[in-house]
């Protein structure tokens, strides 16, 4: 398919084709030893927002605006490509039936992770994507383990699913918020002792292994906006009637904690982006940007995996002549038919 290699600037390094053997220090792969090179699902699709996967990453020097100035019209027409390109491949993962993708959106309030969501997936078929939005969870959901609710929510072989929030806010909000922890009622979890943090930052390097083992391609987006850009659409939310309905007085009670989430999320994205889970932090100050580079992303994991159309059995194919004699005298038939 002529979209496979097609890699876009915007969102390449340089880095694609890499050996693979940058992945892991020796002995910190959670995959056999003995595989000659690591599966598939351990490629992160290289982009210059990717989240290194060593552990180095620094928050802190993470831009929220785009390298240079941006061509509103130029990025409009690439997302258009973009999204078309998608949901050609979402067609053939859909009928490869053997890979799932799981898309996980993360963002302080207003950086525009719906909008991102609904213009990157206009493409394709509502049939084989679900959305989820996690919020605050239920007491059913704080009775069980903490990945128990999104775990019931993943995409099956042949799907996308997208999580808006996710099992990240269990080490987002509730890391900002000790009472939520609080409530879980766990025993020995203290918010102040920070091995509980690593304990949760490893079940889900954990979970994240299993379900790449199994199949299920993990990409996750951290949409990285300014406190500034914040600000100014929290103003545009109160200031322009058709967007009232989207302010919440509940998020500017949240902006005040936001020292604490750029530390929480500085610790998730560097603790869990790992190569079958790779974080993007992409810039969101200019929306049109983020979506484009969200969407090249994705464009691209799409385009790596091996997708094939299913292959029609022998036995099948065999009767392909026989049955398109009977179809073709079904024709004749009606033709004769009189009226
Ligand atoms: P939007 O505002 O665009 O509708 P949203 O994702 O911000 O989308 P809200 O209903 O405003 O949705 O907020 C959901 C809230 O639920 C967020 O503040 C989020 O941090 C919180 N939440 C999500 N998961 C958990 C969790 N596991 N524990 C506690 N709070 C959670
Ligand atoms: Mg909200």
């Amino acid at each position: 398919m002529c979209i496979r290699d097609s890699l876009h600037p915007l969102d390449v390094d340089g880095a694609h084709g890499q050996a693979s053997s940058y992945l892991f220090a020796p002995g910190t792969s959670p995959f056999p030893p003995s595989a000659s090179k690591p599966p598939l699902m351990l490629h992160p699709t290289p982009s210059r927002w990717l989240v290194p996967v060593d552990g180095s990453f620094d928050l802190a020097r993470a831009t929220t605006k785009p390298p240079q100035p941006q061509d509103e019209d130029t990025l409009e027409d690439r997302l258009d490509d973009l999204q078309k390109e998608i949901g050609d491949l979402q067609r053939l993962l859909y009928a490869d039936d053997r890979f799932a993708l799981l898309l996980v959106f993360q963002a302080m309030d207003a950086a525009g992770k719906d909008g991102t969501i609904r213009r990157v997936l206009a493409g394709m078929n509502p049939a084989g994507v679900s959305v989820h939005s996690f919020k605050k969870p239920s007491s059913e959901e704080v009775a069980h383990d903490f990945l128990w609710r999104t775990a019931r929510r993943l995409p099956r072989r042949g799907q996308v699913g997208v999580f808006n929030r996710s099992h990240y806010e269990e080490i987002l909000v509730v890391r900002v918020h000790p009472e939520y922890l609080e409530a879980q009622d766990i025993p020995d979890a203290h918010a102040e002792d920070p091995e509980f943090w690593e304990g949760r930052m490893a079940s889900i390097r954990d979970h994240e292994a299993h379900l790449a083992r199994n199949g299920t391609v993990i990409r996750k987006f951290f949409l990285h906006v300014s406190k500034e850009e914040q600000r100014q659409r929290f103003l545009d939310r109160l200031n322009e009637p058709d967007k009232n309905w989207k302010f919440s007085p509940a998020d500017v009670k949240e902006r005040g904690y936001w020292e604490a989430y750029q530390e929480a999320y500085a610790e998730a994205l560097k603790h869990t982006s790992r190569p079958w889970a790779p974080w993007y932090a992409i810039p969101a100050d200019d929306k049109d940007f983020m979506r484009v580079a969200v969407a090249e992303v994705i464009r691209a994991t799409l385009s790596s995996l091996p997708l094939r159309w299913p292959p029609v059995a022998e036995e099948n194919r065999t009767h392909f002549g026989e049955m398109r004699e009977q179809l073709m005298a079904e024709a004749s038939v009606a033709d004769d038919s009189p009226g």
